[in-house]
C-alpha cells in the first residue's frame, strides 16, 4: 500500500494516470466496426512508448507460465475482464472493454472502459450506463474518514439496485509503484466496515457488471474471463488518489 507524501510522487503517478487517459481518447476514435483488436492494442503500445512509459500489462505478472502477452486487455461482449487481442474484427452492436495501463518514472496508471461499436441494444446500453454510474457513486464515496466498505457497498447496492450482478472474484486494488498493491477494493461488501481511508491513499475502483449471475470462467488461454452464462458484461475503472476533499480522478483528461 502507497500513501503518497512527495509531491514528485503524486505528479509521477499524475503522469502515468495521463498518459492512460490519453490512450482512451485514441481508442474512442478509433473503436468501430471492422477493426481488430490487435490494431487497437498497436494504437494503445505506440501511444505509451512515445509517451516515454511502458506498458503495465505486457509480459505481467513477471516470472509466470503464461504471462499476459499484449499492451491492452480487450474484452469483447461476454468477455468481462484480460481478454488478449487478436485477429478478431469488431461488427456494429458489439461492446469492448478496454484496459490500460502504463508505467511511467517509477509508477503505474490503470483505467478501463466499455466502449460500445457502431449501434448497440438497449440492453447493452444499459448496462453500459449502470456500471459508469457505479463508477461515479462508488468514487464519491472515496474520502478521507470513510472506509473501504463503503466504497465496496456502494458498487453492490447500486448495481444490485438495478437488477444486475457483481463479480466477487476480481477487485480494485492500490496502485503505485506496484501496479496491484494491497488493499483490495472489493465491488461488494457493507457500508462502514474495513480499512479507513486516509489522504495520499490511491487506488483503483472497478466496478464489474454481469447480468443473471455473479459467476465467471477462465477460458483456455488461462486469461481470457468470460459470464458463466455468456451474457454481456461491463467494466468501467478510474485511479483516484484520497484527499482531504474530493477524491482527485488520476485516469481522466
Ligand atoms: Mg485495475
Amino acid at each position: 500500500m502507497i500513501i503518497l507524501k512527495s509531491r514528485e510522487d503524486i505528479q509521477h503517478l499524475r503522469d502515468a494516470g495521463h498518459i492512460v487517459a490519453e490512450v482512451h481518447a485514441l481508442l474512442l476514435e478509433n473503436i468501430r466496426p471492422g477493426v481488430t483488436t490487435k490494431e487497437l492494442d498497436q494504437i494503445a503500445e505506440s501511444w505509451i512508448r512515445k509517451s516515454g512509459a511502458t506498458p503495465s500489462f505486457l509480459g505481467y505478472p513477471p516470472g509466470s507460465r503464461v504471462p499476459f502477452p499484449a499492451t491492452i486487455c480487450a474484452s469483447v461482449n461476454e468477455e468481462l475482464v484480460h481478454g488478449i487481442p487478436g485477429p478478431r474484427v469488431l461488427e456494429e452492436g458489439d461492446i469492448i472493454t478496454v484496459d490500460v495501463g502504463a508505467f511511467y518514472k517509477g509508477f503505474h496508471g490503470d483505467a478501463a472502459r466499455t466502449y460500445p461499436v457502431g449501434a448497440i441494444s438497449d440492453e447493452a446500453t444499459r448496462l453500459l450506463a449502470v456500471t459508469r454510474k457505479a463508477l461515479e457513486i462508488s468514487i464519491s464515496q472515496a474520502i478521507a474518514g470513510n472506509r473501504l466498505g463503503d466504497i465496496s457497498g456502494s458498487v453492490q447496492e447500486y448495481v444490485e439496485s438495478q437488477g444486475y450482478e457483481v463479480t466477487r472474484q476480481y477487485t480494485g486494488h492500490g496502485i503505485g509503484r506496484e501496479m496491484h498493491e494491497p488493499p483490495q477494493v472489493l465491488n461488494y461488501g457493507k457500508r462502514g466496515s474495513g480499512m479507513r481511508l486516509r489522504r495520499g491513499l490511491t487506488i483503483c475502483i472497478e466496478p464489474m457488471v454481469l447480468i443473471g449471475t455473479p459467476h465467471t470462467r477462465v477460458l483456455k488461454d488461462q486469461w481470457t474471463v468470460v459470464s458463466a452464462n455468456n451474457k454481456l458484461t461491463a467494466h468501467f475503472e478510474d485511479a483516484i488518489a484520497i484527499t482531504d476533499g474530493e477524491p482527485e480522478i488520476l485516469t481522466r483528461l
